[in-house]
């Protein structure tokens, strides 16, 4: 069958919202380290990471090793109302590593579902659906996730269940605060957080959620310290923080191990997925035991944490703190971000180059400000002919999105940077 014949019956079958990332979406077929080769024996190196999946890359044999041990057993799963071995010690790892104080861990499947559960503890413990969350935040694809996304392509429904309303936060270039400093942009930002939970709600605001940096939105990021701010005013009206650490966990960001450690603030709860299972689904909430233990109803899912993706989980972090891919990450973060300002210097449709760590996006336009999606989509195309695969988003379309595995060397950032490169050239 040829590439054609499969998106031609992908289609058929399918909502077709794949391309929104790819005009021509590849079949991937092999990966191993941080290429992948697609059905028709073409090689990428992917700079997207599946999408921020696979954290370590591809073909690890500590993963493979694990999760075949698993199944060695006959049992694949059976149901999350028996004890699992490995869920226990997955859980340990991740509440000593999450700096919660006395924390406690549930499992989903997805970054979705473990939002969806975050907000229920939420809600539930104060006894309010009112919620906070940030303009041009994503935060999953279920009624009450998608109604606290603040980024008009990925929100669909203003049918809620949830009472949210959104504070200025992450997003500053595009925003009217663009040229002030640090400083400023904070306090403008905390005085917006207070009028908002001041006059716009009824103040029995249950809890505010927010990603350290955005991931959907396009990598944006807010000045180190903001979240500290946010904390204190959310401290004195008694509203629960949650950070969505499902793109920004374990070490991506370089500088620390979970996102929201840039602010020197600890969250009542961090959500998690993606990166965790290497490939595998899993996601899950770390929270204060007191918050976990809140939720009214019991509370199980039948698939969250089951001996598969919880075998490789386990053996994913062992790896990421066995390599010090955190360490790693800062190194080609920085220099990927040299690169990519270099370009940036060169080419004024690079208008924004921002991230952290292996996180890093190049915010595409013309005119000086203006969001250019097509030129966005050209480049991405360039460069996945050229063999390389990089994401894209942001409120317009034209962000492109850069978080390879975590395990990327410092040729293979060169050669991406020469690729990105000839790609820009070809605007020429
Ligand atoms: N939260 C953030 C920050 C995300 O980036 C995503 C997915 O992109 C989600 C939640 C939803 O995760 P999932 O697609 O696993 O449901």
């Amino acid at each position: 069958m040829t590439h054609a014949e499969l998106w031609e019956r992908h289609k058929a079958v399918m909502p077709d919202w794949l391309a929104l990332y790819y005009e021509e979406p590849i079949e991937i077929v092999r990966g191993s380290g941080r290429r992948v080769t697609d059905g028709e024996g073409n090689e990428y190196l992917d700079f997207f990471a599946g999408i921020l999946t696979n954290a370590i890359g591809y073909d690890i044999a500590e993963i493979s090793d694990a999760v075949r041990e698993q199944l060695a057993s006959g049992v694949a799963h059976t149901s999350t109302v028996y004890l699992i071995r490995r869920q226990i010690e997955l859980a340990e790892k991740i509440a000593e590593l999450s700096g919660i104080p006395d924390a406690k861990v549930f499992f989903a499947n997805s970054g979705t579902e473990a939002n969806e559960t975050a907000l229920l503890l939420a809600t539930q413990n104060r006894r309010s659906n009112q919620v906070l969350a940030l303009r041009n935040s994503y935060h999953g694809r279920a009624f009450g996730t998608v109604a606290i996304t603040g980024n008009r392509g990925w929100s669909a429904s203003s049918l809620s269940p949830v009472n949210v309303q959104y504070v200025q936060g992450a997003y500053r270039y595009r925003s009217p605060f663009r040229e002030l400093p640090d400083a400023e942009y904070i306090k403008v930002c905390t005085d917006d957080l207070r009028n908002v939970i001041e006059t716009t709600t009824a103040g029995d605001v249950a809890c505010m959620i927010l990603e350290p940096i955005q991931g959907v939105g396009g990598f944006s990021s807010p000045p180190d310290g903001l979240y500290a701010a946010f904390k204190e005013v959310l401290d004195e009206f008694g509203i629960l923080l949650i950070s969505d650490e499902v793109q920004t966990g374990w070490g991506r960001t370089g500088e620390n191990f979970w996102g929201i450690q840039a602010h020197g603030v600890v969250p009542d709860a961090m959500t998690f997925a993606k990166g965790l299972g290497n490939g595998f689904a899993i996601g899950g909430v770390v929270a204060r035991a007191g918050l976990m233990d809140s939720l009214s109803a019991n509370s199980l899912s039948t698939f969250g944490g089951n001996p598969i993706s919880t075998s490789a989980a386990k053996a994913t972090i062992d790896y990421l703190l066995d390599h010090d891919l955190q360490a790693n990450a800062a190194k080609r973060g920085a220099q990927l971000m040299d690169g990519l300002r270099g370009i940036s210097e060169e080419f004024p449709e690079l208008g924004d180059v921002r991230g952290k760590g292996l996180m890093l996006a190049a915010e595409i336009v013309k005119n000086g400000q203006e969001p250019d999606s097509k030129t966005t989509a050209k480049l991405q195309q360039e460069t996945k002919n050229r063999g390389l695969l990089i994401g894209k988003g942001g409120l317009y379309g034209n962000v492109l999105r850069m978080a390879p595995p975590m395990t990327l060397t410092e040729e293979e950032t060169t050669e991406a940077l020469e690729i990105i490169r000839d790609s820009f050239d070809t605007l020429r």
